[in-house]
């Protein structure tokens, strides 16, 4: 017979680890509703089918033994298994995640918690029953579903040590025996402490869940240098994220923000360049007096006194009656930003200061300081186009000093060059800003004169010409020196080689004619 009990306990054991792990796996917490509700259908399946053995086995076919080895099972398997469950998962849990201090806690409140049961159980009239449920709550309440399972696994051995189980098995295990009493006792326990341990693994999750959704929001507010701040409606409190902080150089320990205003008397407004303080103020006491968002750029200052830039961007915070709430404002490091963009923003001004310069130095004749051969041409091209377009005459003239090869043969080379920067200035003096000229060649020059027709342009190169012949010469022993020129219209289909080949030609006839004259082309 105590072969057959043997095997019918061996069989619900079997019946119920396969259904529950076919069926939902191994349990991670005690608190899995999915993971309950199958446990409670096997705990009844394995049951019904050991005691179905245990009947067969014995040959005693009474419904009430069958009933009553059916009770004994289900009500030892569900008190026994989440002890199992909890030393199972206890023992696969993460280094980091035990807690040597508590699991001494739990330790020392299981050995009270058996010394109240013991007492509580050796009075026969139960009248002291409600203290180890008193017991089991609290230590739910404190350490969650494995202080359940321990003190009530802990209540069942001291309960079972403490029956009576003198008579024979069947009276053992009779329906109104004391046996059924205990365990109808404990699986009381049992059901008063499981929804208060759901609820608190509940808890914990939630806290959980907090602790790292605030961990990565951490995390990103450090990666990006971007923090936020709060100051409520009181005005007498500021939050700020730990990376506000250390955006400051600051410990939180460092800064009160409780006793004043903020914004009026402010400990975090000194914080900043004493510059910025009543533009940020400003910004603001404006955002909350508008009502609306705001950014502002700033420098704050930290203990040690080094400057970084900061921006920061937000708005004000409304309850759903719309009652002004506090202002929320997020804070960024904008330090490496804003160097690089004053970085590039003087590069940018030095290059294109050096590319003026450039310009300038490649347009200009080193000499004379006027405008060089292509410059000349370039504004030829574009007086002419303009001409063309606004069907305005143009007239150029080319000038050429009389016999300068001789003034370099005689008064030197020096002297030469001294007398083609006077001619340039004579020139370029005397011209309209309108009018443009340049260095043509090696003494010639070109006079553009937009605008002009051929007789006033005459007239002006006239003048340049005489006033360049009556021109009294530092140089010692130079006298005199005159300029012959050709002049001529650029037509009306813009040509201006054309017009170059004409005032060139107008030129070789000026020294022809004796030099010191100036010509006109046909
Ligand atoms: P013409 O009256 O026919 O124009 O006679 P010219 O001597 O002026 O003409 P030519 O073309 O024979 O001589 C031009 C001279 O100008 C030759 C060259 O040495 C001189 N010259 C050209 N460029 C410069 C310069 O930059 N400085 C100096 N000092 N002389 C220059
Ligand atoms: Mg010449
Ligand atoms: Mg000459």
């Amino acid at each position: 017979m105590a072969l057959g009990f043997t095997f019918a306990n061996v069989v619900e054991g079997l019946v119920i680890s396969q259904l529950v792990i076919r069926t939902s796996g191994i349990p991670r917490t005690l608190d899995d509703k999915r993971w309950l509700a199958t446990f409670l259908g096997a705990t009844v399946i394995g049951s019904a089918a050991s005691s179905a053995f245990a009947a067969g086995l014995s040959g005693n076919l009474a419904p009430a033994f069958f009933v009553s080895w059916f009770i004994t099972v289900s009500l030892g398997t569900l008190i026994v298994t989440p002890l199992i469950v909890t030393i199972v998962n206890g023992l696969r849990v993460n280094r980091s995640d035990f807690s040597m201090r508590r699991a001494w806690q739990l330790l020392l409140i299981a050995v009270g918690f058996a010394a109240v049961s013991s007492l509580a159980l050796s009075y026969q009239d139960g009248r002291f029953l409600f203290l180890p449920m008193i017991g089991v709550i609290a230590v739910t309440y404190f350490f969650g579903s494995r202080g359940a399972a321990i003190n009530i696994s802990v209540i069942a051995i001291i309960a079972t040590a403490q029956t009576d189980f003198s008579g024979s098995a069947i009276e053992n295990l009779a329906l109104n025996g004391d046996t059924l009493f205990l365990q109808v006792y404990l699986l009381s326990l049992l059901c008063a402490a499981w929804p208060l341990s759901a609820l608190m693994a509940a808890k914990e999750k939630l806290i959980d869940q907090y602790a790292e959704a605030n961990a990565y929001l951490k995390l990103a507010e450090s990666t990006a240098h971007v923090g936020h701040w709060y100051v409520g409606n009181d005005y007498k409190s500021l939050n700020w994220s730990e990376e506000v902080y250390r955006i400051h150089g600051v410990e939180p320990t460092d800064l009160k923000f409780d006793d004043k205003m903020d914004l009026q008397e402010t400990t975090s407004l000194t914080l900043y360049h004493p510059d910025d303080r009543d533009m940020v103020r400003a910004v603001l006491l404006g955002a909350m007096e508008r009502r609306e968002g705001f950014t502002y750029h700033a420098r704050i200052v930290r203990p040690d006194g080094s400057i970084r830039c900061v921006s920061s961007i937000g708005q004000p915070r409304y309850n759903p009656t719309g009652a002004f709430e506090g202002l929320f404002g997020t804070f960024h490091d904008i330090t490496d930003q804003t160097e690089t963009l004053e970085a590039l923003r003087i590069a940018r001004t030095e290059a294109i200061h050096e590319a003026s310069v450039a310009q300038r130095l490649a347009e200009t004749d080193y000499l004379t300081g006027i405008a060089n051969r292509r410059k000349i041409m370039t504004s030829l091209h574009i007086a002419s186009r303009s001409a063309t377009q606004n069907k305005k005459s143009l007239t150029i003239a080319i000038f050429d000093i009389d016999h300068f090869k001789q003034v370099n043969d005689r008064h030197g080379h020096q002297a030469g060059d001294e007398v083609l920067k006077r001619v340039a200035t004579i020139v370029s003096s005397q011209l309209r800003p309108t009018d443009f000229v340049g260095r043509f060649g090696g003494e010639e020059f070109l006079v553009v004169l937009p605008g002009e027709s051929s007789d006033n342009a005459y007239k002006i190169i006239e003048r340049l010409r005489a006033q360049i012949a009556c021109e009294t010469w530092a140089v010692a022993g130079l006298t005199k020196v005159t300029v012959s020129a050709g002049l001529a219209t650029v037509t009306e289909s813009g040509d201006i080689e054309d017009a170059l080949r004409r005032a060139d030609e107008a030129l070789y006839k000026a020294k022809e004619d004796g030099r010191n004259v100036l010509r006109s082309a046909a």
